[in-house]
């Protein structure tokens, strides 16, 4: 069985390439638009990894990952953003997020660090 992919991101060319490069190497994706249906998403469906932007409508990406991680401390975020600076890094860290992918990103990125978490 393929591992669960939810991707939390608000920007559409991001989201709907990394569900591209994920379904297509096989990943079971799902997709969430706002902080807040993300966390009712991961908190809801079984899922092995979340993909997290940081910077999201209504409630932003660190808040999700300390909700998410209050319930499924060992369900892994991968957190991503653009232009982040060492303190949004440091936020990331306090808020439970596992790793941190920098957007722009390569696709090589992306897989070489979905593949730390689920095979
Ligand atoms: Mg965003």
């Amino acid at each position: 069985m393929s591992a669960r992919i939810l991707i939390v991101e608000d920007d559409e060319d991001f989201r709907t390439l990394a569900a591209k490069v994920l379904t297509k190497r096989g990943y079971d994706v799902t997709v969430a638009v706002t902080g807040s249906t993300g966390v009712e998403r991961a908190l809801a469906d079984a899922t092995d990894l979340v993909l997290m932007d940081l910077r999201l409508p209504e409630l932003d990406g660190w808040e999700a990952t300390r909700r998410i991680k209050a319930t499924k401390p060992r369900l892994p975020i991968i957190a991503c953003s653009a232009n982040v600076m060492q303190a949004d890094l440091d936020r990331a860290e306090a808020a439970g997020c596992d790793a941190f992918l920098a957007k722009p990103y390569q696709v090589a990125d992306l897989i070489t660090t979905v593949t730390r978490f689920v095979s």
